[in-house]
């Protein structure tokens, strides 16, 4: 069976330990691949390369960052079909949610190719006589980013892109589960003329991230994954002294208020909800109807459901593929189980969905719950599947209320005609991604991504304009040439004058 392996110093880099983990293709239940675990020998490896080849990349010329990064971006739009095929293979998100993936990482790379613009300084002339303070970013360093499996492309192109063309090196430790993406990007990158060691793949496990977090010569980490994993990277990164943004997991609440274009929002409700099997930060997983709203809403969202077609990523027409393991597969089943025990009522149930010919595929159809209480864990944990939880609730504010006292905060929506509803919505709601009429309001990348509350520990969200500040700091630099020069001792604090 083939072997995954790490890619350290502009190779493939098999060295160090034998532990490996499985890799799996969704759709049908097998193992198609094994992937490396790095120890601490192979991060250590990984980390030494990366700082031999900031010294080089630190200083090249903003042009030349650019240069690479713009061939890169070529050869990745180039291949993106061979990106997609990868992700489909290893993940089971249809080829076609696989290529938006892979287009909304590589904006992402577009917004790199200027970085220039984006670390230009500010100047102040004749803040005292003969004086002139301005500001510098510079790179950190060796950066490092972890990622979940959710988004095996886009996840890390929301940081290595941004963090190499400042000037950092960078090391990437993608989701075991999905490894591949990584490894083409690596080798894409080397083609584009990055030179060696400035982008790094290592794989593993909880191993792999302690040694990153831990390493003296690790200067900054971006984490993306579940919160729990999320507040143990923060703490235990930040403890060692790194720069740390760590996002973490979301449940995100769509509100339909009963003047709503119900087809509109019966519409977004299935595309978010079940889109990529609703393994997606930014899925909405609880639709909360104000009034008489759910009566109109559920009919329609049922009716959409029944016209799905679940099947292999791959397979023409295929909307919904499987979840990502067994154990998805399984955990998210026991939800429903846990909805139905408690009371909740089951629309639409998606436990015994199985796909002819892939009866070991990790499929689960659509679910769809209504008059779910805030107690029961439908609502209260992420489930991190095809799974919708209505919620009905008498009154706006309640709505509001609920999405507030929820201690996750990544994105939501509201649905409405009516404009002084939607700009209550914005200002009210604290959350850090919010929809008008549209369901996954992801920003494009010259803005920046980024939850509140539980959803996010660190104090910058990724890619856009608050990436690039991450991923620098800034210097302020006071200099003085006047005449004269010299103006004798004097010990009382600087004035301007
Ligand atoms: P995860 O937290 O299990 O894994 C994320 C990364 O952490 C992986 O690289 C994994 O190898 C590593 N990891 C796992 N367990 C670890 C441990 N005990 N110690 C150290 N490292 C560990 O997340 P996942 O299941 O891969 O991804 C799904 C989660 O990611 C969901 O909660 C989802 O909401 C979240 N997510 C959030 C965003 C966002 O932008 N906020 C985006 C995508 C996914």
């Amino acid at each position: 069976m083939n072997t995954i392996t790490h890619w350290i110093g502009g190779a493939p880099w098999t060295g160090a330990s034998d532990r490996t983990g499985p890799v799996y293709n969704p759709a049908t239940g097998q193992q198609t691949a094994a992937v490396a675990f790095a120890d601490e020998a192979a991060i250590d490896a990984a980390v030494s390369t990366a700082k031999e080849a900031f010294t080089e990349w630190g200083r090249t010329p903003i042009t030349r960052r650019q240069n690479i990064m713009f061939a890169f971006r070529e050869l990745m739009a180039s291949r993106r079909l061979d990106m997609a095929r990868l992700i489909t293979a290893e993940h089971g998100k249809t080829l076609d949610d696989a290529l938006g993936e892979v287009q909304r990482g590589l904006e992402v790379v577009e917004f790199a190719c200027n970085i220039a613009h984006l670390l230009k300084g500010e100047y102040s002339e004749q803040v005292s006589t003969g004086v002139d303070t301005f500001t510098t970013r510079q790179p950190l360093g060796v950066v490092a980013g972890i990622t979940p499996f959710n988004f095996p492309a886009m996840v890390p192109m929301w940081m290595y892109p941004i963090a190499i063309a400042c000037g950092n090196t960078f090391i990437l430790k993608p989701s075991e589960k999905d490894p591949s993406a990584s490894v083409l990007a690596a080798e894409l990158f080397a083609e584009a003329g990055l030179p060696d060691g400035v982008f790094n793949v290592v794989h593993g496990d909880k191993v792999a991230v302690d040694a990153l977090l831990t390493h003296p010569d690790v200067a900054a980490v971006s984490f993306v994954g579940s919160t729990p994993i999320a507040r143990y990277v923060y703490e235990k990164g930040t403890k060692h002294g790194k720069r740390v943004q760590a996002l973490g997991g979301a449940k995100n609440h769509m509100v339909v208020l009963p003047d709503a274009d119900m087809d509109l929002a019966a519409d977004s409700a299935v595309s978010a909800g079940y889109g990529s099997a609703g393994e997606r930060c930014m899925a909405i997983s609880v639709v909360v109807t104000v009034g008489d709203a759910a009566d109109a809403l559920i009919p329609k969202i049922e009716e959409r459901i029944a016209d799905l077609k679940v099947a292999p990523g791959f397979d023409e027409g295929s909307e919904m593929g499987p979840l990502i393991t067994k154990e998805a597969q399984d955990r998210v089943a026991g939800y429903v189980d846990a909805g139905e025990e408690a009371g909740a009522r089951l629309v639409v149930d998606g436990r015994d969905f199985k796909v002819d010919g892939h009866e070991d595929g990790f499929f689960l159809g659509p679910t769809l719950f209504d008059q779910v209480t805030p107690d029961m864990s439908v609502y209260t944990d992420e489930i991190f599947g095809p799974v919708l939880s209505t919620v009905r609730l008498d009154s706006y504010g309640e709505a509001i209320q609920l999405i507030n006292d929820n201690p996750f905060g990544n994105g939501t929506a509201v649905f409405t005609s009516d404009g002084g509803a939607a700009r209550k919505f914005q200002n009210e709601v604290q959350v850090g991604m919010v929809g008008i009429n549209v369901p996954i309001p992801v920003p494009l990348s010259f803005y920046s991504f980024g939850g509140w509350k539980n959803s996010i520990f660190g104090t910058h969200a990724i890619y856009g304009p608050e990436g690039v500040h991450f991923y620098t700091r800034q210097k302020v630099i006071t200099s003085r040439w006047a005449d004269p020069m010299h103006r004798g001792v004097d010990l009382g604090f600087p004035r301007s004058d």
